[in-house]
């Protein structure tokens, strides 16, 4: 027969799966010989029989609950019906991952009308006993039968108020016994049931309230963010009560073997005297630092510090540790891992490094990628976002750090803003190539559509700048220049903050606090890049963008997007110059225009990366992202050209596609126009010559875009080739580059290994290759994605994380026939997913060589890598 139920004496702390985290770490305790309350645990298995049949607990369950409470009674030598001996428990909740959302506590469980007097008898306290009764009433009724808090708390104050109490403490045996009384009225009036008087009804009340509330949905929703299993239930601690609120030699407190907020290894905590668990927590009673107890109880904190110490060398972490004194003895009631801060968790690991306790390896895996973020960006202040005004909660969080500014609508307003010394925030339904200097100019971005790969989510990242994409609980109107909001209604000028590391924006100016680089910080990250396999590189074209990369240390350049450079204000006229000209002479010359100005891009690029490979993607977009929308902008444009605006009209309803992102971009344009793809070699190649000069040796690998066969490839390489030969000849030095393409078709994986042959290197394209892949548009998807992931249909957005089974299977499968036609071929991953630590992970597995992704994401994509090899052991 399954077995349901474990002593704590029959654990350990490897059992996670099986008894929670509490219940493996109350079981290890107990084996380590540590002064750990009697009692057992409920299992998980348990938690899932009993979610599958609903009801009542399965009979195997309460056949062994009766066993163990007898086999408990037999070692404490106290039972829920014994005069002398009376046998009190708590029920505490314990998931695999601790678990907020989740019911919690039910302390003094197997008091009842009867016991409460004999718990006053036996302790000579009637305040004491009654004091359990009334807490037991109230956590029962609120945690198992949810009467709301309320009931309980206004008839406790009023009791209070009516008697002239000041504080709990002033309410004497009678008044508590008067409090019980009404409680268990409350009950009545609210869920017209009486308090349960068994005690075993109330222990498997109990036990089904712990059960249940794993699948409320406050639980539910810390699991989705937290990618938590929803199939995994909890586990149920049944533990003897030790007792802090019996008299000033008592007391209840929590505390941390190192600091959690800034990490300093030093025991941080406080307690409070003659008080219960959650005297501490709801902070009715300002608690004690735990140095006080030094004073007040020297032996008592002795020994908590060596168990402290005990406990955090042999789990080698920092533990958070439960505690309660009663008449001067210590008892441990829980340690586990203690959360911390991304800044305490990086001194941490180092500190513990360095001190001996865990390898490099093992630091690895004690700090969290996410939490890296929170150390290159600034953040908003606590205690300040609790009084901010919410505007939206519906956004993603497409690119983090904590920014402020006032509302403008349009790119133009905000560059005229930024130039008067203005802070802006850039709010938009969309943004798209043509706002990128309005961008830059802004503090954040924020968009009511697209997703986490939409245009302004990419190049929000890639300038490390603050973006919420997919606000869909704002209406923008750029026309009159309005946002309405579910709480009210926003102008331009007025004050935004916008917090990018979890899509919430607020009204107003919410205090921040800047990032700031540490010591312990560099050292881990040097760890993690000799664990790492993968090279990360980075997704960059700004000087500062590629500056702020190689600062994270990033190996290269893995995607250099050139349609950025198209857009500064004299090179947009001479490209739409180029579009829209019939005329073969201007078009060549605008081509030369641009050249040059490409020119001086590439090399500023490539002096900045030196020797390290900088993969340039030649021009990518349809032609239209380059023309004029409408109406005033065509009549300037058509001025600007010397063209008719008629003309400019019919060029552009010309260039009109149906589905643009599936049309004439990427390397089809330059099978129409091979004189764009040889411009753009040459202003590569004659800036690799122009350093050459200087000394600096150059690694340009240029990239073809979108390629789906292999003669669209072979084609373009031969006229590049041709190119850059010609350069060779004419500047007589021999120069070194590497030709390759961009995969992002489904065909182009299907034909990896002919593709290959042809080819120096491979990077997928995974945001083209998941839309292609799916079929979803990655500028639409966001209006859909959600509702996927809330029917179970999808687990996550593919755009965001490695689509295992589809994308996955088909990269695979392009890694295996390319590195067999070829096994000297370079092969990376430049999409967005080569930025997620989760598709990392599957990438580390795949004989690919690099990731690449914006360069703030270096540092987490570097951990990434290194976790994998950790956990893989490869
Ligand atoms: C991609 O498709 O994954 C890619 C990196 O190119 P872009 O996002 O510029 O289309
Ligand atoms: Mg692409």
């Amino acid at each position: 027969m399954t077995k349901y139920i474990y002593a704590f004496d029959e654990g350990q702390k490897d059992m996670k799966d099986l008894l929670g985290g509490k219940g493996a770490n109350l079981s290890e305790m107990k084996r380590l010989g540590l002064p750990v309350p009697d009692g057992f645990t409920i299992t998980t298995e348990a938690c899932i029989e009993y979610l599958k049949q609903g009801e009542t607990l399965p009979e195997a369950v309460m056949t062994q609950l009766k066993e163990q409470l007898a086999a408990f009674s037999k070692r404490t030598n106290k039972a829920f019906s014994d005069d002398q001996n009376l046998l009190l428990v708590s029920v505490r909740s314990g998931a695999k991952i601790s678990m907020p959302g989740m019911m919690d506590t039910i302390l003094n469980l197997g008091l009842n009308d009867e016991n409460v007097e004999k718990l006053a008898h036996k302790t000579n306290d009637a305040r004491f006993s009654y004091d359990c009764y009334r807490r037991l009433l109230q956590m029962f009724g609120e945690v198992v039968y949810n009467i709301p808090m309320h009931a309980f708390h206004t008839y406790f104050d009023g009791y209070k108020k009516e008697h002239g109490y000041e504080t709990d403490a002033d309410i004497p045996a009678e008044g508590l016994k008067a409090i019980c009384e009404k409680y268990k009225e409350v009950y009545l009036e609210e869920v017209y049931k009486p308090f349960p008087q068994a005690p075993l009804d109330q222990l498997s009340e109990a036990i089904e309230a712990v059960f249940k509330s794993w699948d409320n949905d406050r639980a539910r929703v810390y699991r989705d963010l937290n990618d938590i299993p929803h199939d995994i239930g909890t586990a149920v601690n049944v533990q003897e009560m030790v007792f802090g609120n019996s008299g000033d030699q008592s007391g209840t407190g929590v505390a941390f073997t190192r600091n959690p907020v800034t990490g300093e290894a030093k025991l941080f905590g406080e307690y409070l005297l003659n008080a219960q668990g959650e005297d501490v927590v709801a902070g009715i009673r300002t608690p004690k630092d735990i140095q006080t107890l030094k004073d007040q109880m020297p032996h008592v904190h002795q020994e908590f510090v060596e168990v402290s110490e005990q406990l955090e060398a042999h789990y080698k972490d920092m533990q958070d540790i439960e505690f309660t004194i009663e008449n001067e003895k210590l008892y441990i009631l829980q340690t586990r891992n203690g959360k911390r801060t991304a800044k305490a968790a990086m001194k941490i690991a180092v500190d513990l490094v360095e001190e001996g306790v865990i390898s490099k390896e093992d630091a690895m895996t004690k700090v969290d990628v996410k939490s890296i973020d929170t150390l290159l960006h600034s953040t908003f202040e606590a205690h300040a976002l609790a009084h901010a005004e919410v505007v939206s909660q519906a956004g993603l969080p497409a690119s983090p750090g904590a920014a402020v500014g006032h509302i403008v609508f349009t790119a133009e307003e905000a560059k005229v803003r930024a130039e008067q010394g203005e802070k802006v925030v850039l709010m938009r339904p969309e943004t798209s190539p043509e706002d990128i200097e309005g961008m830059i100019a802004s503090e954040a971005i924020v968009t009511t559509h697209g997703g986490m790969t939409s245009h302004a989510a990419v190049v929000a990242r890639g300038m490390g700048k603050c973006c919420v994409t997919g606000c869909s609980d704002l209406e923008i109107n750029t026309t009159d220049k309005i946002i309405t909001y579910p709480g009210g209604t926003l102008h331009e000028g007025d004050k935004v903050s916008v917090d990018g590391a979890n899509g919430d924006i607020y009204a107003g100016e919410v205090e921040t606090t800047s990032a700031e680089h540490s010591e312990e910080f560099e050292q881990f990250m040097q760890w993690a890049e000799s664990i790492a396999r993968l090279n990360v590189r980075m997704n960059a074209e700004t000087t500062v963008d590629i500056e702020a990369g190689y600062q994270f240390n990033a190996k290269g350049i893995g995607l250099v997007r050139t349609e950025h450079m198209f857009f500064g204000a004299e090179r947009l006229v001479e490209m739409r110059r180029f579009i829209l000209s019939s005329d073969e002479a201007t078009r060549i010359q605008a081509l030369n225009q641009i050249r040059e100005y490409q020119t001086e891009d590439f090399e500023q690029i490539f002096r900045l990366s030196g020797d390290r490979p900088t993969i340039v993607r030649l021009l990518d977009p349809p032609l239209h992202e380059f023309l004029p929308k409408a109406g005033e902008e065509v009549t300037h444009v058509a001025q600007q050209l010397g063209i008719s605006e008629a003309k400019l009209n019919k060029r552009i309803a010309e260039l009109h596609e149906t589905n643009p992102m599936l049309g004439h971009r990427g390397c089809r344009l330059a099978i129409t126009y091979p004189e764009l793809y040889v411009m753009q070699a040459e202003a590569i190649m004659k800036s690799v010559v122009r350093l050459k000069e200087e000394g600096i040796h150059c690694q340009p690998e240029i990239m073809i875009p979108l390629v789906s066969t292999v003669e669209e490839f072979t084609t373009l390489k031969t006229q590049i080739v041709q190119c850059i030969d010609n350069i060779e000849q004419q500047s007589g030095h021999k120069l070194n580059y590497l030709i390759g393409t961009m995969i992002e078709t489904p065909r182009a994986c299907m034909v990896a290994g002919a593709l290959a042959k042809e080819c120096d290197f491979f990077s997928f394209g995974t945001n083209d290759l998941t839309q292609l892949t799916y079929g979803f548009s990655r500028d639409d998807a966001g209006k859909f994605i959600n509702d996927y992931i809330a029917n179970g249909i999808l687990e996550v957005d593919p755009f965001q994380t490695l689509d295992v089974h589809g994308v996955g299977a088909m990269i695979q499968t392009a890694v295996d026939q390319a590195k067999r036609a070829k096994p000297a071929i370079k092969i990376g991953v430049c999409g967005e997913l080569g930025g997620d630590p989760k598709s990392i992970h599957h990438f580390n597995g795949m004989n690919i060589d690099y990731v690449s992704c914006s360069p703030f994401r270096v540092p987490g994509a570097i951990l990434a890598t290194a976790q994998s090899v950790v956990e893989s052991g490869r």
